[in-house]
């Protein structure tokens, strides 16, 4: 199973609670605007993510998803 961060760079408003509760200082602050002229929030350093979600539930925008796939492929089933 491998987990999936996400940002939607275009609902962020740049407030930076992410930033701010990560405790693994994996996010920052963006220097280029999104569509709404705010700097976003990006995952700076993702090898250091440990998917504790701390950053998803803190979002007033919920800008940040984390999804889990799973590597193998589905099997078929017997007939
Ligand atoms: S899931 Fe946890 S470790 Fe990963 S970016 Fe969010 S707060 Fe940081
Ligand atoms: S908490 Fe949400 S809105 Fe605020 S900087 Fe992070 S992703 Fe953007």
């Amino acid at each position: 199973m491998t987990h999936k961060h996400r940002i939607e760079t275009n609902r962020c408003k740049g407030c930076g609670l992410c930033v701010t509760v990560c405790p693994k200082n994996v996010l920052e602050l963006s220097d280029q605007v999104n569509v709404k002229g705010y700097f976003p929030a990006y995952q700076a350093r993702p090898e250091d993510c440990i998917y504790c979600t701390m950053c998803c539930i803190m979002c007033p925008d919920v800008a940040i998803t984390i999804t889990k796939e799973s590597k193998k492929a589905a099997q078929p089933q017997d007939a």
